[in-house]
């Protein structure tokens, strides 16, 4: 149920030409309004993340603004172990929890297609390891059935077992897909959440907040709660080394396809070449940064965010794990009469991860930089309450 003030809002968007009306109420929406209701009349937790400041501005809570507020949510848990309403109190005040029922919504409501929207229910561990496996082994028959699975050392050869061109019309399809489906989902989210307009400064703003992991710092610096009512900077190091890993291998991949088109150079490369560096910096990033996670996921609080996505967060973390722990062991092994058993391995782990990118927790990355985004532009904007607030 919508009031005055935020029917009056979305009818001023959509004047602008800014608001197109993709969120429908639910539970979960409904939920995120009730407490932040709640926290808009106590304000204890203004100065912990950005959520606070953009509660702020409203008097209630849309379907739109409740998408757009969970996805600012870091579920740091700041602000439910501050709080004198969190269970067992009978307000039951647990805005992390809210918000990480609402994101889901947020991804599968914004899936494109659509009709995959329900593919985040079964993002899974289990689906994860299953597809990571079922891959591998397709590989690994493959080359055991022409003959090429067990051989000599071919001094890191990988395009003697799959030829470069089969491997970019296997590899490019797939990551086309994953971009596709996230750019389209994260557009209709965007226009949802009626922007305005965006500015250099606000574009600049939000990549800082969003390469610091910001709010992460818990609003002190001193970190986040994860387990108990300590704070700790680990979830926010494990992130950082996850994400600067997972770019730099990114880049490895980049610098490869330069050195292989542009400059004429084929692989392998030896392993003080920038590709190799980079590749392995970032593998060492993207084992230990997820090893963390994982550490860190399995001694939560139960009441942080919603236990019933722990497996797709799992399912996401071991696929960059296995990735990196795959992908370092071809490393070693390019040399000797395993490299085709290691290469089919690895490939098949990396084709399970981008399969899976657009309908996993990958998802977070891109909605929360959006979300963000849409932080940074609100707030060059006047507040209409005028009532306080950033
Ligand atoms: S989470 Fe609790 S303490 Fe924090 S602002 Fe909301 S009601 Fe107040
Ligand atoms: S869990 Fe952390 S990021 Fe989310 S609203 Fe609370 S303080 Fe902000």
């Amino acid at each position: 149920m919508q009031t005055l003030e935020a029917l009056t809002r979305d009818a001023l968007a959509l004047g602008r030409g800014e608001f197109v009306p993709t969120h429908q109420t639910t539970a979960q929406t409904d939920e995120v309004a009730r407490v932040m209701t709640i926290c808009n009349a106590c304000r204890y937790c203004e100065g912990f993340c950005a959520v606070f400041p953009a509660m702020t501005r409203r008097l209630d809570f849309t379907p739109a603004d409740a998408h757009y507020l969970a996805n600012l949510c870091h579920n740091c848990g700041a602000c439910l172990h501050a709080c004198q309403y969190a269970p067992p109190h009978e307000f039951a005040v647990n805005v992390p929890r809210a918000m990480a029922q609402v994101r889901l919504t947020t991804y599968a409501d914004h899936a494109w297609p659509p009709a995959f929207g329900r593919l985040y229910q079964r993002s899974g561990l289990t689906v994860a390891l299953a597809l990571a496996g079922g891959l591998a082994l397709f590989l690994v028959m493959v080359l055991a059935m022409t003959g090429g699975l067990w051989h000599a050392p071919m001094a890191g050869n990988f395009y003697a077992l799959f030829p470069h061109n089969l491997l970019v019309g296997m590899f490019a399809p797939v990551f086309g897909w994953a971009v596709l489906a996230l750019a389209m989902g994260v557009r209709r989210f965007w226009r949802g959440v009626s922007p305005g307009a965006t500015s250099g400064a606000a574009v600049a703003e939000a990549t800082h907040d969003a390469l610091r992991l910001k709010y992460l710092g818990g609003g002190h610096g001193q970190g986040c709660n994860d387990a108990d009512d300590r704070f700790t900077l680990w979830r926010r190091r494990w992130h950082h080394a996850t994400f600067y890993g997972f770019m730099l291998c990114f880049v490895s991949t980049s610098v490869a396809t330069l050195y292989h088109y542009a400059l004429g150079l084929q692989a392998p490369y030896p392993l003080t070449s920038l590709p190799v560096v980079l590749g392995t910096l970032g593998g060492i990033g993207l084992l230990v940064g997820p090893a963390g996670l994982l550490w860190l996921n399995l001694r939560r609080d139960p009441l942080h965010g919603d236990p019933a996505q722990r497996p797709m967060d799992r399912g996401f973390i071991a696929l960059l794990f296995l990735v990196s722990l795959t992908g370092l062991a071809l490393l070693v092994g390019r040399d000797t009469g395993t490299m085709a058993a290691l290469l089919a391995v690895h490939l098949g782990v990396v084709m399970a991860l981008f399969a899976t990118l657009p309908y996993g927790k990958f998802a977070h990355g891109v909605y929360r930089v959006a979300a963000l985004l849409k932080n940074a532009v609100e707030k060059r904007q006047p507040n209409t309450l005028g009532l306080g607030g950033d």
